[in-house]
């Protein structure tokens, strides 16, 4: 049998009868690769500040623990990467009984769904955010409940509170918010998860922690002690530049850890993943001195928006969002012409990852006033 359809991804073909679900989820698009921008343009040198990646390879260490590890995929690594998780525990303080790993954080967000989740319980989420809630609500069947962002773009978690009913299962909350890069302090939290029911799972997604402001404080030592019902999402793809890797943990309590673990697709993390965060854990200080690095640039980019006149929220993130509102088409496309790929929601803002001063500079070079 020879297949007549050609195999093109711009065309779609469904084969078999895909859950109502799946059926309905629009396909995931990720930021625009630099080398599509060139093609589509005809353009060369084109950089890619649209999917809030480090600009900067794994420090050395990380590239020598993988390639040490490489000699070993033959064998299945450790399932539950032991060794990981106690080593986690001890770089944040908890027992090991109070951390799990996954395949990106993204991928241990898709396991607190399939969790706690059944069809029509409810997802509170603050909106806009992360690109994957809604997708990961939808796949479980669940309902997205969506309280809008206060009008400074930060989360406004009186409305969450306000949203929440016998059916809510989870709360999730990005801090710093994915793409407005404004962040919640640790009061705030406190005082939320005091109000709400305690049967509510609530999710504080800090893939972008390494970037905040250290006086907003540190929900691990700050609010899980206090809250069994609260779970900190963390990853090794933005500070520690592994985002291709694909290591992501949680922390919360054991009766929360364990069953997320029920729900863990075998070997999720491999040996490589697992060897490369341990060796990233052991080279903190040098990963920090690059995000002092970033965060210096992010001050001299939003200073220098600022300057020309751009409201900016305050940026506690790996990146800067300008609410462009119905320019931001414009201003994307724009900018793409001239090689500078950023991450647009059209509409709403146009969010720009922080990179080497070379870059911000082409950046702030491009856009158009
Ligand atoms: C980037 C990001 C993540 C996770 O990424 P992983 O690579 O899957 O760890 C999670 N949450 C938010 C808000 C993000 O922006």
């Amino acid at each position: 049998m020879t297949f007549v359809e050609p195999l093109a991804t711009n065309v779609s073909i469904v084969i078999g009868r895909p859950r109502t679900a799946v059926d309905a989820l629009p396909a995931y698009r990720p930021g625009k690769a630099a080398s599509q921008a060139e093609e589509e343009h005809g353009i060369t040198d084109a950089i890619k500040l649209a999917s809030n990646e480090n600009p900067w390879g794994p420090v050395p260490a990380v590239v020598e623990a993988i390639t040490a590890e490489l000699a070993g995929i033959n064998r299945y690594a450790d399932h539950r990467a032991t060794e990981l998780r106690q080593r986690i525990a001890e770089w944040v303080g908890v027992d090991a009984a109070s951390v799990t790993v996954g395949a990106g954080s993204a991928g241990i967000l898709q396991q607190l769904l399939l969790t706690y989740v059944d069809a029509d319980d409810e997802v509170v989420y603050p909106w806009r955010s992360f690109e994957v809630y809604p997708v990961y609500t939808q796949l479980v069947g669940g309902t997205a409940v969506t309280p809008a962002l206060d009008d400074t773009l930060t989360s406004d978690l009186g409305t969450v509170a306000a949203a929440i009913t016998d059916k809510t299962k989870l709360v999730l909350l990005a801090n710093p918010n994915n793409p407005t890069g404004t962040a919640l302090d640790i009061d705030s939290l406190r005082s939320f998860l005091a109000e709400i029911r305690d049967d509510v799972i609530v999710v504080i997604d800090e893939a972008y922690r390494e970037f905040m402001d250290p006086v907003l404080g540190n929900p691990v030592t700050d609010v899980l002690p206090h809250h069994p019902n609260a779970v900190v999402l963390r990853t090794f793809s933005k500070a520690q530049g592994l985002a291709a890797l694909r290591v992501g943990y949680a922390v919360g309590h054991p009766g929360v850890i364990e069953s997320i673990d029920k729900t863990m697709v075998p070997f999720a993390v491999n040996g490589l993943a697992q060897a490369g965060a341990i060796a990233a854990i052991d080279s903190m200080d040098e990963i920090m001195e690059r995000v002092d690095t970033l965060k210096a640039e992010r001050g001299r980019v939003v200073a220098e928006l600022v300057s020309r006149g751009y409201e900016i929220p305050d940026a506690q993130a790996n990146f800067v969002y300008l609410p462009l509102g119905a320019e931001t088409e414009s201003v994307y496309l724009s900018l793409e012409k001239q090689g500078v790929v950023t991450r647009p929601f059209p509409g709403e803002g146009l969010r720009v990852t922080i990179s080497s001063a070379e870059e911000n500079d082409r950046f702030l070079a491009s856009l158009p006033r």
